[in-house]
Protein backbone atom coordinates (compact mmCIF):
# COMPACT_ATOMS: atom_id res chain seq x y z
CA UNK A 1 0.00 0.00 0.00
CA UNK A 2 1.18 3.02 -0.94
CA UNK A 3 0.82 6.25 1.58
CA UNK A 4 0.73 9.72 0.56
CA UNK A 5 1.11 12.10 3.67
CA UNK A 6 -0.20 15.28 1.65
CA UNK A 7 -3.66 13.88 0.96
CA UNK A 8 -3.50 12.50 4.96
CA UNK A 9 -2.41 16.27 5.97
CA UNK A 10 -5.23 17.74 3.67
CA UNK A 11 -7.56 15.52 5.30
CA UNK A 12 -6.57 16.51 8.86
CA UNK A 13 -6.62 19.89 7.92
CA UNK A 14 -10.16 20.15 6.60
CA UNK A 15 -10.87 18.01 9.73
CA UNK A 16 -9.24 21.03 11.67
CA UNK A 17 -10.93 23.60 10.18
CA UNK A 18 -14.72 22.14 10.43
CA UNK A 19 -14.15 21.36 14.30
CA UNK A 20 -16.11 24.46 16.11
CA UNK A 21 -15.35 24.34 19.56
CA UNK A 22 -18.63 23.12 21.12
CA UNK A 23 -19.36 24.57 24.36
CA UNK A 24 -22.93 24.47 25.77
CA UNK A 25 -23.88 26.71 28.45
CA UNK A 26 -26.58 26.51 30.64
CA UNK A 27 -28.42 28.37 32.29
CA UNK A 28 -28.57 27.80 36.35
CA UNK A 29 -28.86 28.36 39.58
CA UNK A 30 -29.75 27.20 43.12
CA UNK A 31 -32.90 27.02 44.84
CA UNK A 32 -33.06 29.10 47.95
CA UNK A 33 -36.59 28.42 49.06
CA UNK A 34 -39.40 25.73 48.42
CA UNK A 35 -42.66 25.39 49.47
CA UNK A 36 -46.47 25.24 48.60
CA UNK A 37 -45.77 24.23 44.90
CA UNK A 38 -43.45 27.88 44.45
CA UNK A 39 -39.54 27.91 44.58
CA UNK A 40 -37.42 31.02 45.22
CA UNK A 41 -34.19 29.90 42.85
CA UNK A 42 -30.92 32.50 43.53
CA UNK A 43 -28.52 32.67 40.04
CA UNK A 44 -30.55 32.00 36.44
CA UNK A 45 -29.44 34.94 35.24
CA UNK A 46 -30.89 34.67 31.83
CA UNK A 47 -34.38 33.46 32.49
CA UNK A 48 -36.86 34.68 30.23
CA UNK A 49 -40.61 34.82 31.81
CA UNK A 50 -42.71 32.16 31.44
CA UNK A 51 -39.55 29.79 31.05
CA UNK A 52 -39.82 25.71 31.92
CA UNK A 53 -37.28 25.30 34.41
CA UNK A 54 -35.60 21.95 35.09
CA UNK A 55 -35.69 20.54 38.80
CA UNK A 56 -34.26 17.61 40.10
CA UNK A 57 -36.42 14.46 39.73
CA UNK A 58 -38.02 15.35 36.32
CA UNK A 59 -39.85 17.89 37.89
CA UNK A 60 -40.72 21.21 35.70
CA UNK A 61 -41.06 25.05 36.83
CA UNK A 62 -42.50 27.76 35.03
CA UNK A 63 -40.65 31.10 36.16
CA UNK A 64 -42.76 33.68 36.60
CA UNK A 65 -41.60 36.54 39.19
CA UNK A 66 -38.21 38.08 37.76
CA UNK A 67 -36.83 39.81 40.58
CA UNK A 68 -33.26 41.67 41.17
CA UNK A 69 -31.62 38.66 43.03
CA UNK A 70 -33.49 35.92 42.37
CA UNK A 71 -36.54 34.06 40.50
CA UNK A 72 -39.78 33.24 41.93
CA UNK A 73 -41.66 29.96 39.99
CA UNK A 74 -44.18 28.06 40.94
CA UNK A 75 -43.98 23.52 40.40
CA UNK A 76 -45.89 22.51 37.53
CA UNK A 77 -45.24 19.06 39.63
CA UNK A 78 -44.44 17.41 43.26
CA UNK A 79 -41.97 19.10 45.55
CA UNK A 80 -41.48 15.98 46.90
CA UNK A 81 -37.60 15.30 47.03
CA UNK A 82 -36.90 18.45 46.20
CA UNK A 83 -34.97 20.71 49.00
CA UNK A 84 -32.66 23.68 49.27
CA UNK A 85 -29.42 23.78 47.52
CA UNK A 86 -30.53 21.83 44.68
CA UNK A 87 -29.68 22.62 41.15
CA UNK A 88 -32.35 24.28 39.08
CA UNK A 89 -31.28 24.70 34.92
CA UNK A 90 -32.83 26.58 32.83
CA UNK A 91 -34.29 25.11 29.45
CA UNK A 92 -34.37 28.21 27.19
CA UNK A 93 -37.94 27.28 26.22
CA UNK A 94 -41.48 28.39 27.60
CA UNK A 95 -43.86 26.07 28.76
CA UNK A 96 -45.31 24.06 25.54
CA UNK A 97 -47.81 21.19 24.77
CA UNK A 98 -47.97 18.80 22.06
CA UNK A 99 -50.62 19.69 19.15
CA UNK A 100 -51.55 18.18 16.01
CA UNK A 101 -54.30 15.34 15.04
CA UNK A 102 -52.98 12.64 17.41
CA UNK A 103 -54.63 14.55 19.81
CA UNK A 104 -58.18 14.07 18.69
CA UNK A 105 -60.12 12.26 21.00
CA UNK A 106 -57.56 12.39 24.19
CA UNK A 107 -57.72 13.36 27.73
CA UNK A 108 -55.03 15.33 28.29
CA UNK A 109 -53.23 17.06 31.37
CA UNK A 110 -52.35 20.78 31.04
CA UNK A 111 -48.86 19.78 30.04
CA UNK A 112 -50.95 18.01 26.97
CA UNK A 113 -49.48 14.40 28.94
CA UNK A 114 -52.00 11.80 28.24
CA UNK A 115 -54.25 10.91 31.33
CA UNK A 116 -56.94 8.40 30.06
CA UNK A 117 -55.01 5.27 30.19
CA UNK A 118 -54.42 4.33 26.04
CA UNK A 119 -51.26 5.27 25.73
CA UNK A 120 -48.91 7.69 24.58
CA UNK A 121 -49.79 10.49 21.90
CA UNK A 122 -48.10 10.29 18.56
CA UNK A 123 -47.58 14.06 17.72
CA UNK A 124 -44.42 15.77 16.18
CA UNK A 125 -44.89 19.20 16.94
CA UNK A 126 -45.33 21.39 20.08
CA UNK A 127 -46.29 25.36 20.75
CA UNK A 128 -45.77 27.33 23.08
CA UNK A 129 -48.69 28.04 25.38
CA UNK A 130 -48.96 31.54 25.57
CA UNK A 131 -48.91 32.93 21.91
CA UNK A 132 -50.25 37.13 20.95
CA UNK A 133 -53.67 36.59 19.57
CA UNK A 134 -53.88 37.14 16.07
CA UNK A 135 -53.97 40.69 15.01
CA UNK A 136 -56.59 42.85 13.32
CA UNK A 137 -55.75 42.42 9.96
CA UNK A 138 -55.41 38.67 10.52
CA UNK A 139 -59.27 38.64 11.34
CA UNK A 140 -62.24 38.64 8.91
CA UNK A 141 -65.52 39.75 10.70
CA UNK A 142 -67.84 36.75 12.35
CA UNK A 143 -70.20 35.38 9.20
CA UNK A 144 -70.89 31.41 9.81
CA UNK A 145 -73.18 30.66 12.39
CA UNK A 146 -72.28 27.98 14.99
CA UNK A 147 -75.46 26.02 15.85
CA UNK A 148 -75.58 25.13 19.66
CA UNK A 149 -78.78 22.90 19.14
CA UNK A 150 -80.21 24.42 21.84
CA UNK A 151 -83.02 26.13 21.00
CA UNK A 152 -83.67 29.26 22.99
CA UNK A 153 -79.90 30.30 21.83
CA UNK A 154 -79.91 29.56 18.47
CA UNK A 155 -83.04 31.61 17.79
CA UNK A 156 -82.55 34.26 20.57
CA UNK A 157 -78.84 34.26 20.93
CA UNK A 158 -77.14 33.43 17.93
CA UNK A 159 -73.42 32.60 18.02
CA UNK A 160 -71.08 32.92 15.27
CA UNK A 161 -67.79 30.92 14.25
CA UNK A 162 -64.98 33.01 16.13
CA UNK A 163 -67.37 34.64 18.49
CA UNK A 164 -66.42 34.57 22.22
CA UNK A 165 -69.29 33.97 24.25
CA UNK A 166 -70.29 33.87 27.88
CA UNK A 167 -72.21 31.74 29.64
CA UNK A 168 -72.94 32.81 33.06
CA UNK A 169 -74.96 31.50 35.81
CA UNK A 170 -74.98 30.57 39.44
CA UNK A 171 -74.11 27.13 40.74
CA UNK A 172 -76.17 24.12 39.08
CA UNK A 173 -78.06 25.81 36.84
CA UNK A 174 -76.99 24.16 33.70
CA UNK A 175 -74.00 25.90 32.22
CA UNK A 176 -71.83 22.98 31.63
CA UNK A 177 -75.08 21.16 30.10
CA UNK A 178 -75.01 24.20 27.08
CA UNK A 179 -71.36 23.78 26.52
CA UNK A 180 -71.58 19.70 26.59
CA UNK A 181 -74.56 19.45 23.99
CA UNK A 182 -73.29 22.03 22.05
CA UNK A 183 -69.94 19.90 21.75
CA UNK A 184 -72.68 17.22 20.94
CA UNK A 185 -74.27 19.20 18.60
CA UNK A 186 -70.83 19.29 16.35
CA UNK A 187 -71.03 15.98 15.18
CA UNK A 188 -71.01 15.29 11.30
CA UNK A 189 -70.35 19.03 11.27
CA UNK A 190 -66.63 19.40 10.66
CA UNK A 191 -65.63 20.84 14.11
CA UNK A 192 -63.28 20.22 16.22
CA UNK A 193 -64.31 20.61 20.06
CA UNK A 194 -61.99 20.90 23.23
CA UNK A 195 -63.71 20.93 26.53
CA UNK A 196 -61.21 22.11 29.10
CA UNK A 197 -62.19 21.63 32.62
CA UNK A 198 -60.36 23.74 35.28
CA UNK A 199 -60.73 22.79 39.20
CA UNK A 200 -63.70 20.39 38.90
CA UNK A 201 -64.02 17.16 40.28
CA UNK A 202 -62.67 14.11 38.80
CA UNK A 203 -66.11 12.43 38.56
CA UNK A 204 -67.97 15.15 37.34
CA UNK A 205 -64.77 15.24 34.33
CA UNK A 206 -65.01 11.35 33.98
CA UNK A 207 -68.69 11.56 33.57
CA UNK A 208 -67.96 14.51 30.79
CA UNK A 209 -65.69 12.11 29.51
CA UNK A 210 -68.04 8.48 29.65
CA UNK A 211 -71.13 11.29 28.32
CA UNK A 212 -68.84 12.34 24.82
CA UNK A 213 -67.63 8.74 24.63
CA UNK A 214 -71.20 7.44 24.54
CA UNK A 215 -72.65 9.95 22.22
CA UNK A 216 -69.90 9.85 19.74
CA UNK A 217 -68.50 12.94 20.63
CA UNK A 218 -65.05 11.78 21.55
CA UNK A 219 -64.19 11.38 17.59
CA UNK A 220 -63.75 14.82 17.30
CA UNK A 221 -63.43 16.01 20.54
CA UNK A 222 -60.04 16.66 22.83
CA UNK A 223 -60.81 17.07 27.05
CA UNK A 224 -58.37 19.01 28.90
CA UNK A 225 -58.62 18.50 32.46
CA UNK A 226 -56.90 20.07 35.78
CA UNK A 227 -59.20 18.88 38.51
CA UNK A 228 -59.19 20.34 41.69
CA UNK A 229 -56.55 17.91 43.25
CA UNK A 230 -54.07 19.14 40.49
CA UNK A 231 -51.96 22.24 41.88
CA UNK A 232 -52.62 25.53 41.20
CA UNK A 233 -50.32 26.06 38.57
CA UNK A 234 -51.37 23.42 36.30
CA UNK A 235 -55.26 24.71 36.83
CA UNK A 236 -53.84 28.47 35.78
CA UNK A 237 -52.33 26.72 33.17
CA UNK A 238 -54.94 24.62 31.37
CA UNK A 239 -56.87 27.06 29.37
CA UNK A 240 -53.96 28.39 27.91
CA UNK A 241 -52.60 24.86 26.77
CA UNK A 242 -56.03 24.14 25.31
CA UNK A 243 -56.56 27.23 23.40
CA UNK A 244 -52.93 26.24 22.02
CA UNK A 245 -53.93 23.28 20.99
CA UNK A 246 -56.84 24.78 19.15
CA UNK A 247 -55.24 27.24 17.64
CA UNK A 248 -52.95 24.78 15.99
CA UNK A 249 -56.63 23.71 14.18
CA UNK A 250 -57.65 26.71 13.40
CA UNK A 251 -54.30 27.49 11.57
CA UNK A 252 -54.80 24.80 9.34
CA UNK A 253 -58.07 26.21 8.45
CA UNK A 254 -60.26 24.11 10.32
CA UNK A 255 -63.29 25.24 12.93
CA UNK A 256 -62.27 25.01 16.57
CA UNK A 257 -65.01 25.15 19.75
CA UNK A 258 -63.52 25.59 22.75
CA UNK A 259 -64.95 25.62 26.52
CA UNK A 260 -63.62 26.90 29.53
CA UNK A 261 -65.25 25.31 32.54
CA UNK A 262 -64.52 27.30 34.41
CA UNK A 263 -62.72 30.80 34.05
CA UNK A 264 -64.21 31.78 38.45
CA UNK A 265 -62.51 28.87 39.10
CA UNK A 266 -59.27 29.65 36.88
CA UNK A 267 -59.06 33.15 38.80
CA UNK A 268 -59.31 31.26 41.89
CA UNK A 269 -56.26 29.52 41.06
CA UNK A 270 -53.95 32.27 39.59
CA UNK A 271 -55.05 34.32 43.09
CA UNK A 272 -53.64 31.33 45.14
CA UNK A 273 -50.45 31.03 42.92
CA UNK A 274 -49.65 34.64 43.11
CA UNK A 275 -50.36 35.12 46.91
CA UNK A 276 -47.82 32.36 47.24
CA UNK A 277 -45.37 34.32 45.00
CA UNK A 278 -46.04 37.15 47.53
CA UNK A 279 -47.80 39.40 44.89
CA UNK A 280 -49.17 42.13 46.35
CA UNK A 281 -53.48 41.58 46.30
CA UNK A 282 -56.08 43.87 44.86
CA UNK A 283 -59.59 43.99 44.70
CA UNK A 284 -61.13 40.57 46.11
CA UNK A 285 -57.58 39.39 47.10
CA UNK A 286 -56.68 39.05 43.13
CA UNK A 287 -53.80 40.18 41.67
CA UNK A 288 -53.95 43.19 39.84
CA UNK A 289 -53.42 41.11 36.25
CA UNK A 290 -56.36 39.01 36.41
CA UNK A 291 -58.07 40.96 34.37
CA UNK A 292 -55.20 40.35 31.82
CA UNK A 293 -55.02 36.61 32.37
CA UNK A 294 -58.48 36.61 30.76
CA UNK A 295 -58.18 38.83 28.44
CA UNK A 296 -55.35 37.55 26.66
CA UNK A 297 -56.87 33.79 26.82
CA UNK A 298 -59.98 34.89 24.78
CA UNK A 299 -58.73 37.27 22.57
CA UNK A 300 -57.22 34.41 21.32
CA UNK A 301 -60.37 33.02 19.90
CA UNK A 302 -60.56 34.42 16.44
CA UNK A 303 -61.98 34.13 12.79
CA UNK A 304 -58.87 34.04 10.73
CA UNK A 305 -58.99 36.00 7.28
CA UNK A 306 -59.20 34.24 3.77
CA UNK A 307 -55.45 35.03 3.02
CA UNK A 308 -54.74 33.09 6.26
CA UNK A 309 -56.90 30.26 5.62
CA UNK A 310 -60.37 31.30 6.96
CA UNK A 311 -59.90 28.83 10.30
CA UNK A 312 -61.75 30.10 13.58
CA UNK A 313 -61.58 29.30 16.86
CA UNK A 314 -64.86 29.77 18.95
CA UNK A 315 -64.85 30.53 22.63
CA UNK A 316 -67.59 29.70 25.15
CA UNK A 317 -66.19 30.41 28.81
CA UNK A 318 -68.31 29.98 31.62
CA UNK A 319 -68.35 31.63 34.62
CA UNK A 320 -70.28 30.83 37.93
CA UNK A 321 -71.89 33.55 39.90
CA UNK A 322 -72.31 34.28 43.45
CA UNK A 323 -76.29 34.52 44.35
CA UNK A 324 -76.67 35.77 40.65
CA UNK A 325 -74.44 38.93 41.54
CA UNK A 326 -72.72 39.59 38.09
CA UNK A 327 -71.20 43.20 39.51
CA UNK A 328 -68.82 40.70 41.29
CA UNK A 329 -65.12 41.65 40.16
CA UNK A 330 -64.28 38.52 38.26
CA UNK A 331 -67.93 38.33 36.59
CA UNK A 332 -67.67 42.26 35.39
CA UNK A 333 -64.04 41.71 34.06
CA UNK A 334 -64.99 38.42 31.53
CA UNK A 335 -68.32 40.21 30.64
CA UNK A 336 -66.35 43.30 28.97
CA UNK A 337 -64.48 41.03 27.39
CA UNK A 338 -66.67 38.69 25.54
CA UNK A 339 -68.91 39.34 22.58
CA UNK A 340 -72.08 38.27 24.61
CA UNK A 341 -73.43 36.50 27.48
CA UNK A 342 -76.01 33.91 27.87
CA UNK A 343 -76.82 34.51 31.76
CA UNK A 344 -78.69 31.49 33.37
CA UNK A 345 -80.96 31.70 36.25
CA UNK A 346 -81.81 29.41 39.28
CA UNK A 347 -85.12 30.81 39.84
CA UNK A 348 -86.08 29.95 36.10
CA UNK A 349 -84.29 26.73 36.21
CA UNK A 350 -86.01 25.72 39.58
CA UNK A 351 -89.57 26.71 38.17
CA UNK A 352 -88.63 23.68 35.07
CA UNK A 353 -87.62 26.27 32.75
CA UNK A 354 -84.57 24.01 31.09
CA UNK A 355 -82.25 25.36 30.03
CA UNK A 356 -82.66 28.30 32.40
CA UNK A 357 -81.79 31.16 29.95
CA UNK A 358 -82.66 34.40 30.87
CA UNK A 359 -83.51 36.03 27.13
CA UNK A 360 -84.65 39.34 28.41
CA UNK A 361 -81.07 40.10 29.40
CA UNK A 362 -78.57 37.72 27.49
CA UNK A 363 -76.89 39.20 24.54
CA UNK A 364 -74.69 37.65 21.27
CA UNK A 365 -73.24 41.21 19.74
CA UNK A 366 -71.96 39.27 16.69
CA UNK A 367 -73.67 36.70 16.16
CA UNK A 368 -76.50 38.13 14.57
CA UNK A 369 -74.66 38.81 11.42
CA UNK A 370 -74.00 34.88 11.35
CA UNK A 371 -77.79 33.61 11.75
CA UNK A 372 -79.36 32.13 8.60
CA UNK A 373 -82.08 34.33 7.52
CA UNK A 374 -84.64 31.46 8.08
CA UNK A 375 -84.18 31.43 11.98
CA UNK A 376 -83.97 35.57 11.72
CA UNK A 377 -87.56 35.47 10.41
CA UNK A 378 -88.77 33.21 12.62
CA UNK A 379 -87.06 34.67 15.91
CA UNK A 380 -87.59 37.98 14.98
CA UNK A 381 -90.56 39.09 17.31
CA UNK A 382 -89.89 35.97 20.07
CA UNK A 383 -87.85 38.08 21.83
CA UNK A 384 -90.35 40.69 21.86
CA UNK A 385 -93.22 38.31 22.67
CA UNK A 386 -91.52 36.99 25.62
CA UNK A 387 -90.53 40.14 27.03
CA UNK A 388 -94.37 41.63 26.68
CA UNK A 389 -95.32 37.96 28.38
CA UNK A 390 -93.01 38.09 31.12
CA UNK A 391 -94.25 41.41 32.00
CA UNK A 392 -98.33 40.58 31.58
CA UNK A 393 -97.22 37.50 33.72
CA UNK A 394 -96.00 39.73 36.23
CA UNK A 395 -99.00 41.66 35.98
CA UNK A 396 -101.30 39.09 36.38
CA UNK A 397 -100.51 37.65 39.76
CA UNK A 398 -102.62 40.61 41.12
CA UNK A 399 -105.57 38.85 39.75
CA UNK A 400 -106.99 41.74 38.07
CA UNK A 401 -109.04 41.10 35.17
CA UNK A 402 -107.29 41.31 31.75
CA UNK A 403 -108.53 42.64 27.80
CA UNK A 404 -108.55 39.78 25.49
CA UNK A 405 -105.30 40.90 24.03
CA UNK A 406 -103.76 40.58 26.84
CA UNK A 407 -105.19 37.06 27.52
CA UNK A 408 -104.03 36.38 24.26
CA UNK A 409 -99.95 36.96 24.52
CA UNK A 410 -100.55 35.70 27.78
CA UNK A 411 -101.22 32.48 26.13
CA UNK A 412 -99.30 32.51 23.07
CA UNK A 413 -95.97 33.28 25.72
CA UNK A 414 -97.03 30.39 27.94
CA UNK A 415 -96.70 28.35 24.84
CA UNK A 416 -93.76 29.97 23.44
CA UNK A 417 -92.11 29.10 26.68
CA UNK A 418 -93.06 25.94 26.64
CA UNK A 419 -91.32 25.35 23.26
CA UNK A 420 -87.82 26.79 24.02
CA UNK A 421 -87.84 24.44 27.21
CA UNK A 422 -85.32 21.65 25.90
CA UNK A 423 -84.34 18.61 27.74
CA UNK A 424 -80.13 17.51 28.21
CA UNK A 425 -78.23 15.76 25.46
CA UNK A 426 -81.33 16.71 22.80
CA UNK A 427 -79.46 19.26 20.56
CA UNK A 428 -81.40 20.24 17.66
CA UNK A 429 -80.80 20.69 13.89
CA UNK A 430 -81.49 23.83 12.91
CA UNK A 431 -84.17 23.35 10.00
CA UNK A 432 -86.22 21.25 13.12
CA UNK A 433 -85.79 24.08 15.51
CA UNK A 434 -86.92 26.67 12.87
CA UNK A 435 -90.52 23.89 11.34
CA UNK A 436 -91.51 24.47 15.02
CA UNK A 437 -90.38 28.21 16.56
CA UNK A 438 -92.96 28.84 12.85
CA UNK A 439 -95.32 26.79 14.46
CA UNK A 440 -95.33 28.14 17.54
CA UNK A 441 -94.62 32.33 16.27
CA UNK A 442 -97.11 32.32 14.12
CA UNK A 443 -99.90 31.52 16.06
CA UNK A 444 -100.78 27.73 14.93
CA UNK A 445 -100.45 26.62 18.99
CA UNK A 446 -103.04 28.64 20.32
CA UNK A 447 -105.58 25.23 19.95
CA UNK A 448 -103.13 22.66 21.77
CA UNK A 449 -103.38 22.74 25.65
CA UNK A 450 -99.84 24.12 27.02
CA UNK A 451 -99.68 20.61 28.60
CA UNK A 452 -99.59 18.98 25.54
CA UNK A 453 -96.67 21.32 23.92
CA UNK A 454 -93.88 19.24 24.30
CA UNK A 455 -95.94 15.92 23.22
CA UNK A 456 -96.87 17.80 20.21
CA UNK A 457 -93.72 18.83 19.10
CA UNK A 458 -92.00 15.82 19.30
CA UNK A 459 -95.17 14.13 17.54
CA UNK A 460 -94.76 16.95 15.04
CA UNK A 461 -91.22 16.78 13.98
CA UNK A 462 -91.44 13.20 13.94
CA UNK A 463 -94.30 13.60 11.45
CA UNK A 464 -92.02 16.29 9.56
CA UNK A 465 -89.73 13.76 9.24
CA UNK A 466 -91.96 10.84 7.66
CA UNK A 467 -94.00 12.77 5.30
CA UNK A 468 -92.12 16.62 4.89
CA UNK A 469 -88.47 15.61 4.93
CA UNK A 470 -87.72 18.21 2.16
CA UNK A 471 -89.14 20.85 3.55
CA UNK A 472 -86.01 20.71 6.07
CA UNK A 473 -83.99 20.28 3.64
CA UNK A 474 -85.12 22.87 1.50
CA UNK A 475 -85.02 25.41 4.93
CA UNK A 476 -81.15 24.31 5.47
CA UNK A 477 -79.86 24.28 1.78
CA UNK A 478 -82.26 27.44 0.80
CA UNK A 479 -81.18 29.09 4.28
CA UNK A 480 -84.50 31.62 4.07
CA UNK A 481 -88.11 31.21 4.57
CA UNK A 482 -89.63 31.50 0.86
CA UNK A 483 -93.37 31.78 0.63
CA UNK A 484 -93.28 27.94 -1.34
CA UNK A 485 -91.20 26.63 2.58
CA UNK A 486 -93.55 28.77 3.87
CA UNK A 487 -96.86 27.32 2.52
CA UNK A 488 -95.66 23.56 2.62
CA UNK A 489 -94.92 24.14 6.46
CA UNK A 490 -98.24 25.56 7.40
CA UNK A 491 -100.08 22.50 5.01
CA UNK A 492 -98.06 20.29 7.46
CA UNK A 493 -98.78 22.10 10.71
CA UNK A 494 -102.38 22.43 9.54
CA UNK A 495 -102.35 18.54 8.35
CA UNK A 496 -100.69 17.06 11.98
CA UNK A 497 -102.65 19.56 14.05
CA UNK A 498 -105.50 17.35 12.76
CA UNK A 499 -104.34 14.57 13.83
CA UNK A 500 -102.57 15.29 16.97
CA UNK A 501 -105.98 16.98 18.32
CA UNK A 502 -108.18 14.07 16.86
CA UNK A 503 -106.58 11.32 19.28
CA UNK A 504 -106.28 14.11 22.37
P1 LIG B 1 -72.05 23.59 38.54
O1 LIG B 1 -72.21 24.95 39.13
O2 LIG B 1 -72.08 22.53 39.56
O3 LIG B 1 -70.90 23.48 37.59
P2 LIG B 1 -73.73 23.84 36.26
O4 LIG B 1 -74.26 25.22 36.29
O5 LIG B 1 -72.60 23.54 35.33
O6 LIG B 1 -73.38 23.34 37.71
P3 LIG B 1 -74.99 21.50 35.21
O7 LIG B 1 -74.07 20.60 35.90
O8 LIG B 1 -74.84 21.66 33.76
O9 LIG B 1 -74.96 22.93 35.91
O10 LIG B 1 -76.50 21.12 35.47
C1 LIG B 1 -77.03 20.99 36.76
C2 LIG B 1 -78.07 19.90 36.78
O11 LIG B 1 -79.16 20.24 35.98
C3 LIG B 1 -77.54 18.58 36.25
O12 LIG B 1 -78.01 17.54 37.04
C4 LIG B 1 -78.11 18.49 34.87
O13 LIG B 1 -78.35 17.16 34.49
C5 LIG B 1 -79.41 19.27 34.99
N1 LIG B 1 -79.77 19.92 33.73
C6 LIG B 1 -79.02 20.83 33.06
N2 LIG B 1 -79.62 21.25 31.93
C7 LIG B 1 -80.80 20.59 31.88
C8 LIG B 1 -81.89 20.61 30.94
N3 LIG B 1 -81.90 21.35 29.84
N4 LIG B 1 -82.94 19.80 31.21
C9 LIG B 1 -82.95 19.05 32.31
N5 LIG B 1 -81.97 18.99 33.22
C10 LIG B 1 -80.90 19.75 33.03
MG1 LIG C 1 -70.59 22.99 35.68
Amino acid sequence: MNIKPEEITSIIKKEIEKYEKQIKTVDSGTIIQVGDGVSRIYGLDNCIAGELLEFPNDVYGMALNLEQDNVGCVLLGSEEGIKEGDIVKGTGKVVEVPVGDGMIGRVVNALGLPIDGKGPIHTTETRAVEIPAPSIIDRSSVNEPLQTGIKAIDSMIPIGKGQRELIIGDRQTGKTAIGIDTIINQKGKDVICIYVAIGQKQSTVAHIVNTFTEMGAMDYSIVVSATAADSAPLQYLAPYAGCTIGEHFMNQGKDVLIIYDDLSKHAVAYRAMSLLLKRPPGREAYPGDVFYIHSRLLERAAKLSKELGGGSLTALPIIETQAGDVTAYIPTNVISITDGQIFLESELFYAGQRPAVNAGISVSRVGGSAQIKAMKQVSGTLRLELAQYRELEAFTQFGSDLDSDSTRRLEKGKRLVEILKQDQYKPMEVGKQIAILYAAVNDFLSDIKVSDIKKFEKEFLEYMDTHYREVEKTIITGKTLTDEVKTMLEKAIVEFKKIFLQEA
